[in-house]
Order: C-alpha cells, then sequence, then structure tokens
C-alpha cells in the first residue's frame, strides 16, 4: 500500500481500521484537555473500561457474601484462575491445561527455574542474551549463585556483532553448540526489550534440545503482541507480565505456561503449595501433595482474585478480537508509524536511525529510534505536548503503538509534534 503522510490519508486509514471500535474501549490520560498520544502500550497498557466493573463485582461479592465468595460468587474464587486458562492459551498458542495465572513475572521465573535449572555435573550453564532485562540478569545471577556457581563462569551471553544492532538467530545456534553439554538452560526474552526484536523461537528452542537443555522463554513483550506457538514449538516453559502488552492493571498477575510433558511428573522438583493441590481434594486438608495435572500444580497460594480481574476483563476482549485481527492491524499501525518517520526525517536536519528489524516477521509492535543530535529537551516537549513515549538514554525512543487503542491519526500527529520540537529547538 502507498502510504501518504498526511492528516486525510491517516483519518481514511481509521476509517477502514476495523479494530477502530476498539478504541473507545479504553481510558486515555489527558494533556491540556485531549486524549494522549499514548506509545507505552509496551510499559503498562491502558485501563479498559471493563476493568472497573469487574473489580467492583468482586467488592460487591466480598461486601454481600464474605468468605461464602469463596464458591457462590457468581465468578467464583476458588477457581478463579480457572477463566483464564482458555483464552489465555489462545493467545500464547498453548493448550489450556498448559497455562496458568499465577504470582509476578520475575517471582514466576524463579519457580520455574526451580523446575528447569537443576545443574549437575557437567552441566551447569545459562545461554541467555547479553543486556537481558535487568531484573531477568538479576534473576538468573542468583539463581546461579544459589546452587553454587559463579555467574562469571555459568552465564553465558549471546552478543551482537559489532556495529550491529540485533542478534543474529545463527550466533544464538552456535552459541548453544559451543557451550553444548555444559548447557542445563537457556532462557531469553522472546521479544528484546530494548529493540524489540523478536526471537526465532521455533529455532532456538529446537536447538537447545538438540544440546540436551531446557528452554524457557520470557516473554514479558511478546504475550499479547506477536504471534507465539508455544506448544508447538515444544517450548519447555514461559511466562509474562500482563500489564504490558495485556493491559491488566500495574504490577498484576502474570502468566505461565508450562509445556504438558512435564505435568504428572513425579520426579520434577517444584516449590508447592495448597493451590497447587487437586483441587477436588483441595479443602480436605490431607497432608500428602497431590498435583492437579495441569500447569496449575505450580501455583502455590490461593489467587489474589481483585488483582485478577482487572485482567481478566482485559483478556476477555483478547477473546473477542482474536490475536489474527490484532497482528493485521499492529503490521498496519508499526509501518505507519515508520513511514511517517521516514516522512519526518527528511525534512529536518537530525537523523532517526531505526534500530529495530525491518522484516516484519522479526518485530511486534514496537519500534525503537535513535534520534541523533537529539536529547532529552526532546523527549520533554513530547510529553507536555501528550506524546507518552518512553526514553532512553542517550537518545533513544522506544514507539509501541498498541493495535488496540493506537489510531492511524494517532501517528500522523506525532510526525508533525516531533517535527515541530526538532526544528523549534533548531531555531533557539
Ligand atoms: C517488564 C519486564 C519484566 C518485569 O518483571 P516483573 O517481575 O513483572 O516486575 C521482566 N522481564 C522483562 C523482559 C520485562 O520486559
Amino acid at each position: 500500500m502507498q502510504f501518504e503522510n498526511s492528516r486525510e490519508f491517516a483519518i481514511e486509514l481509521d476509517k477502514e481500521d476495523k479494530l477502530s471500535k476498539y478504541r473507545d474501549e479504553f481510558i486515555f490520560p489527558k494533556v491540556n484537555g485531549k486524549d494522549v498520544i499514548y506509545f507505552v502500550g509496551n510499559s503498562l497498557g491502558l485501563q479498559p473500561r471493563s476493568a472497573k466493573k469487574y473489580v467492583d463485582e468482586i467488592m460487591k461479592d466480598w461486601a454481600e457474601l464474605a468468605v461464602e465468595g469463596h464458591f457462590y460468587a457468581e465468578k467464583s474464587w476458588w477457581d478463579y484462575h480457572e477463566r483464564f486458562s482458555e483464552k489465555l492459551a489462545k493467545v500464547v498458542g498453548a493448550n489450556p491445561s498448559e497455562v496458568t495465572v499465577m504470582n509476578t513475572l520475575t517471582v514466576n521465573l524463579h519457580l520455574l527455574m526451580v523446575s528447569f535449572y537443576r545443574p549437575s555435573g557437567k552441566r551447569y550453564k545459562i545461554i541467555c542474551e547479553e543486556k537481558a532485562f535487568p531484573s531477568d540478569q538479576y534473576m538468573i545471577s542468583s539463581q546461579v549463585r544459589f546452587h553454587g556457581y559463579d555467574p562469571q563462569d555459568a552465564i553465558v551471553e549471546i552478543k551482537k556483532r559489532e556495529g550491529e544492532n540485533n542478534f543474529r538467530t545463527e550466533d544464538v545456534l552456535k552459541k548453544i553448540k559451543e557451550v553444548g553439554e555444559e548447557c542445563a538452560l537457556v532462557l531469553i526474552g522472546g521479544v528484546n526489550y530494548y529493540t524489540g526484536q523478536v526471537f526465532d523461537m521455533k529455532t532456538i528452542t529446537k536447538a537447545g534440545h538438540d544440546a540436551g537443555a531446557f528452554v524457557g522463554w520470557d516473554l514479558a513483550h511478546a504475550a499479547g503482541n506477536i504471534e507465539l506457538k508455544l506448544s508447538d514449538w515444544n517450548v519447555d516453559f514461559a511466562a509474562w507480565c500482563s500489564y504490558k502488552y495485556m493491559n491488566s492493571g500495574p504490577g498484576n498477575a502474570s502468566g505461565c505456561f508450562i509445556n504438558k510433558k512435564y505435568h504428572n511428573k513425579k520426579d520434577i522438583p517444584r516449590f508447592e503449595g495448597w493451590w497447587g493441590h487437586n483441587k477436588d481434594r483441595r479443602f480436605l486438608m490431607e497432608p500428602e501433595f497431590q498435583p492437579e495435572p495441569t500447569a496449575d500444580a505450580w501455583q502455590i497460594s490461593n489467587a489474589p482474585i481483585l488483582a485478577m480481574a482487572p485482567y481478566l476483563a482485559s483478556l476477555e476482549m483478547f477473546a473477542e478480537v482474536g490475536m489474527p485481527a490484532l497482528i493485521e492491524k499492529r503490521n498496519k499501525i508499526v509501518a505507519y508509524l515508520e513511514f511517517v518517520l521516514h516522512e519526518i526525517d527528511k525534512e529536518v536536519d537530525s537523523s532517526f536511525e531505526i534500530i529495530t528489524p525491518s522484516e516484519q516477521d522479526e518485530r511486534g509492535t514496537q519500534i525503537s529510534v535513535f534520534l541523533h543530535g537529539e536529547g532529552k529537551e526532546l523527549f520533554r516537549f513530547l510529553m507536555d505536548q501528550g506524546v507518552i513515549t518512553d526514553w532512553r538514554e542517550p537518545n533513544v525512543i522506544r514507539l509501541a503503538p498498541a493495535p488496540f487503542y493506537c489510531s492511524f491519526k494517532d501517528m500522523y500527529e506525532f510526525g508533525q509534534i516531533l517535527k515541530k520540537g526538532i526544528l523549534s529547538k533548531e531555531k533557539v
């Protein structure tokens, strides 16, 4: 499609957009009385209007039923988390039994490493990407030290090549081969949080398995963003937070995937609690743990219902729209944003360098841009004008136009504001 950098053209694209009505289902913060242009759905998704209703329901049930709400609330609490499995399984390409909702992301990765990082003998190394999200670095390093190893030795980082912005699959595969029988676990962010690069999870998972290692994925930037086929790719485990693309609210519960081949396995180590116990016998308070035959066996405590309510509200919308429609719009709006950036680049002296891969299957909603010659005052200008972006030193902005609620007109207007910011500074 031949794009044009004009308001009329952008409005035309919005008219053709089958998802445009969903914009009204979200609440936008306002700057100068106008809805903001929100580019940080990869950090904290906007609040779905339905979230409050779901929370209010719980508050009402709690007031009217108190403890009886566990069993007699319309959405009973004792099995509240089970309402997620089927819908969430569709988002991540899994069987419903392989998906559960519990805790928060880093906590879940730690818990999953109890099961899937079991160093012994020669096999004790973890392969991850260099400059992983800091929480993942701390998590991996502390796990390695917990098992008595030196992080310098036990953590093997895949590196980018000199002068390149992204990882090459061939380099990941080479590293896995090289570490070979010393490799206990491959654990990588499925979509890189900084550049937005999508890893070839299918190929890398297979390579990890060929080396005899477990393979897990941190899907913080992938869930609700890209197509995932965790079951087909034979991934061992994965976890994601729900407050980024999945719009569940700040710090909200994480989702987990645990491959069905590990369900019902007696010898798999796991930290256990009563919510992982056979649900029909949970309240008999028997001394011996009988795991649920699903990913729910990894649940520990009873679920934080109030927190999970907005997640469920949001998930219902994902179920209604489906990932294919979201991805279709995502591809178009990201391509349009990229086009707008190139157009503005021609009109100003500064130069933009998009560090996100340009291939559609190597990126999701996010594009990260180096604004050469610009600094933090541009970021402040954008914020003042109601453009909410994420700025990383020295001069990278990350732009993630979430397909659920961002419009093509937003992309056009962003371009105009960006141009104004750069030009007005040049005049000073
Ligand atoms: C956002 C993000 C996290 C956040 O972890 P929490 O435990 O939810 O605070 C972790 N890892 C990655 C890759 C992320 O992008």
